[in-house]
């Protein structure tokens, strides 16, 4: 798949049977519709879901930010800001092919999802240093 972004061929990350798509050029990444709903779930996660769940139903967010193009269908992507002080903006296919976080987004939404939640809940550390693991590591 090519980077909405840069254009540039994006290499597959496998991690638990869950395939995402980055680009080590501009540091994105693509989550095809389902497979970070299946990261989490596969965690027990189920409160994190309900949260990308409620993605899809974000309103359009105001932004300057050049409008992405999905991967999958190239319809343009509508922006979301996902946090309530990080504002993280994101992109979404609204045909749901998947959701596109900028480099390093990635990685905000993993703190604050830590943030939100105290360490408590071993799964959900898990995942976040799964996330961390996988976007901050050079591939
Ligand atoms: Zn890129
Ligand atoms: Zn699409």
């Amino acid at each position: 798949m090519i980077c909405p972004v840069c254009k540039c061929d994006m290499i597959v990350v496998e991690y638990h049977n869950i395939e995402l798509d980055y680009c080590t050029t501009c540091k994105g990444v693509w989550f095809d519709s389902g497979e970070l709903e299946l990261l989490l779930e596969s965690h027990g996660l189920e409160e994190a879901k309900l949260f990308l769940d409620n993605i899809l139903d974000y309103p359009e967010a105001l932004s300057s930010e050049k409008k992405r193009k999905c991967p999958i269908c190239s319809h343009k992507m509508k922006k979301a800001t996902i946090g309530e002080q990080l504002k993280i903006l994101i992109d979404i296919c609204s045909e749901e092919h998947g959701l596109w976080f900028d480099g390093g987004e990635v990685t905000q939404l993993t703190r604050h999802l830590a943030g939100e939640h105290p360490p408590k809940q071993d799964s959900r550390e898990q995942v976040i240093s799964f996330l961390e693991e996988v976007f901050e590591a050079p591939e």
